[in-house]
């Protein structure tokens, strides 16, 4: 039993931080870019809305960066993961797996689709879908019947799959894809915190059928609001482009829609501001990755702790740093974060899982004694890249 001194491991997460700065908060956005001169351009000409470049311009440069052959930009994350569902082919009454250690985005955007949220575990290692739990769950309740595997308990088709790049690191995609070519169910990956993260040298979000991204003000790069749908094929990011933009029918004047559809568009105020972010990403990804590793190098001495590091696949962003309590100490958790919150060191603990909330707690599920234990002894430490000051640039291993 190791001990546990939970004034050394304030004291540890403190060192890292800005000597000068009495409160640090969790995640803060940084705009030391272009913003202004990219906003004040969107105002200067009147292009403030629905229509305007820097849209266009934002869609090119975050497919570019992610190597998804589309990238279509929408008003936010959840309504990118409701247009990844629809497009995905997810009908009423369908089930959807997804980790219950995720934001509940993930699980709503399941529920707009009149669709059952099915909770999978997830795992230590990745902090995100445990592929090999899964696969000997599905096989035990359901089968693969023509191209749709079914649900043999509740006879109803398990259509698509959400994994979730929690806090930045990449699921285990290799196990993830096989078990979806196998089953035939369709791979949709929530990479709203995993913008510049890699999973064996490739971007996340483009290895499943649809990514999704998200610019809150919380993730690497802000937009004030805002997501986009990630996608290697043309088809589908033209049917993403078409439902979120009220299914209008392209003509110089007439105004036609050839079926019922959303109102998802990202304003061009917001995609200029994406532009601006987008050029100083590489920054922020050298900051987050020296300030990871600044956390490691201080925890490491810290007994009854542990800093979680991307595993040998990954090149995460670290975008949320995580401390893991060892399982012993668990029940210590609150006194961690009221210690470090007192002191003006901002942390806190992971999402509640899905299945303890009251709107998903009779939704079906496999064992979750790995997301309940992990949800015991997590907590996020300060991250913004801004706690850094002229990182070093890294290069991605391929
Ligand atoms: C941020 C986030 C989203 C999307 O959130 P929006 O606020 O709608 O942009 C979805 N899933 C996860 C896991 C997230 O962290």
């Amino acid at each position: 039993m190791s001990e546990l001194d939970l004034q050394s491991v304030a004291a540890a997460v403190r060192r890292v931080l800005p000597p000068e700065m009495p409160r640090v908060a969790l995640h803060e956005p940084e705009f030391a870019g272009r913003e202004w001169e990219y906003v004040k351009d969107c105002l200067d000409s009147g292009w403030v809305s629905s229509v305007g470049s820097y849209v266009d311009r934002f869609e090119q440069q975050l497919a570019e960066f992610t190597g998804a052959g589309r990238a279509v930009a929408v008003a936010n994350g959840t309504a990118a993961l409701h247009v990844a569902l629809i497009l995905a082919g997810v009908e009423p009454g369908d089930e959807v797996l997804l980790p219950a250690l995720t934001f509940i985005a993930t699980a709503n955007a399941v529920s707009y689709c009149h669709a059952v949220p099915h909770f999978a575990d997830v795992e230590e290692r990745t902090l995100g879908v445990d592929p090999e739990k899964l696969a000997a769950y599905l096989d035990d309740i359901g089968e693969r019947r023509g191209g749709v595997f079914v649900n043999r308990h509740t006879r109803r088709a398990i259509r698509a799959l959400i994994v979730m790049h929690s806090f930045g690191q990449p699921v285990d995609l290799d196990p993830v894809l096989e078990l979806c070519a196998r089953t035939g169910i369709t791979l949709i990956e929530d990479a709203a915190e995993s913008l510049g993260t890699y999973y064996k040298g490739r971007h996340t979000g483009s290895f499943g059928r649809i990514g999704t991204l998200s610019f809150n003000g919380n993730k690497i790069v802000t937009t004030g609001g805002g997501g986009a749908v990630l996608t290697q094929d043309a088809a589908l990011g033209a049917r993403a482009k078409h439902i979120t933009t009220t299914a209008k029918v392209p003509h110089r004047w007439a105004y036609a829609h050839d079926e019922v559809a959303f109102n998802y568009r990202l304003p061009n105020l917001n995609a200029a501001l994406g532009c601006a972010q987008l050029e100083q990403l590489p920054r922020f990804l050298a900051a987050k990755r020296a300030l990871a590793e600044a956390y490691e190098r201080e925890l490491a001495p810290v007994a009854g702790v542990r800093f979680f590091r991307e595993l040998p696949f990954a090149h995460s962003n670290y975008w949320l740093n995580v401390v893991l309590l060892d399982r012993e100490h668990a029940a210590h958790r609150d006194e961690l974060l009221a210690l470090t919150n007192d002191s003006g060191i901002m942390t806190r603990p992971a999402w509640t899982p899905m299945h303890q909330l009251p709107m998903y707690s009779a939704a079906p599920r496999m064992d979750l004694s790995a997301t309940e234990d992990l949800h015991a002894r997590l907590i996020n430490v300060p991250s913004s890249a801004a706690l850094v000051r002229d990182p070093q640039p890294v290069a991605v291993r391929v």
